[in-house]
């Protein structure tokens, strides 16, 4: 069996959880989304979800230490085989990554990195509506459910979240700029990083994301004097 430990990026609406979920379930990895655990925390009032309350409703990054150790204790359960989706966010937080997989022996296959616009993002954003009980996302004009208000999957009520309001999104589009763009360089350097065209239909970009994850497959780009520029669109 072949090896496929992934980190997916892109600003808030590029569609990492949707495209997430599916590659999870389509290659049985285990998906990792610090957004989803952090909103669990929240709600379950747990000593994490506390301290990160203020921040996650503000629309800005919880502190690094927090979520190392968040990340730390999901990944020290689990050994190849994982899609981290909302994480890294920071150049700090990359390194401590690379630090926890190292002691693991465990390396990244390849960071998708999603491409879509400001534009498409914040009218994503403002269509999406998620499942107040189990976390499914919606949208509006996209993807709506087939009963209106009502989850597909569990039959709980959709709720817009409270960082998906237009100043919040703004925030954390500002966000992801400053703090977590710097990232692809990053990995760009390790040649590990794949940015592809997050615009388009749901099913589009799962088959572009599709082909990337072939290539890694098949160690594409990893012979001697590859640039590591990909462009997979
Ligand atoms: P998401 O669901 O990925 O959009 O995350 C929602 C919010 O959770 C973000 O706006 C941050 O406040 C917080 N968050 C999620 N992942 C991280 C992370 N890796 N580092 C810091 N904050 C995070």
């Amino acid at each position: 069996m072949k090896i496929l430990n992934l980190v997916i990026l892109g600003p808030s609406g590029a569609g990492k959880g949707t495209q997430a979920e599916r590659v999870s379930k389509r290659y049985g990895i285990y998906r990792i989304s610090t957004g989803e655990l952090l909103r669990e925390g929240i709600k379950e009032e747990t000593d994490l979800g506390k301290k990160a309350k203020e921040y996650v409703r503000k629309g800005i990054l919880v502190p690094d230490p927090l979520m190392l150790e968040l990340i730390k204790k999901r990944l020290g359960k689990l050994k190849n085989g994982f899609l981290l989706d909302g994480f890294p966010r920071t150049l700090p937080q990359g390194e401590g990554l690379e630090e926890i997989l190292k002691e693991a022996r465990i390396g990244l296959s390849g960071v998708l990195s999603l491409k879509v616009g400001e534009e498409t993002l914040i009218r994503r954003l403002s269509h999406r509506r998620i499942c107040s009980r189990c976390g499914t996302p919606f949208n509006l004009a996209t993807s709506p459910s087939r009963e209106e208000g009502k989850c597909d999957r569990c039959g709980g009520s959709l709720i817009q979240r409270e960082d998906d309001r237009e100043e919040i999104v703004i925030r954390r589009l500002r966000v992801y700029q400053e703090k977590t763009s710097p990232l692809e360089e990053y990995y760009r350097r390790k040649n590990l990083l794949y940015p592809m065209e997050g615009e388009g239909g749901i099913r589009e970009v799962e088959e572009r994301m599709e082909r990337v994850i072939q290539k890694i497959l098949e160690g594409y780009g990893k012979e001697k004097g590859d640039s590591g520029r990909r462009n997979c669109s």
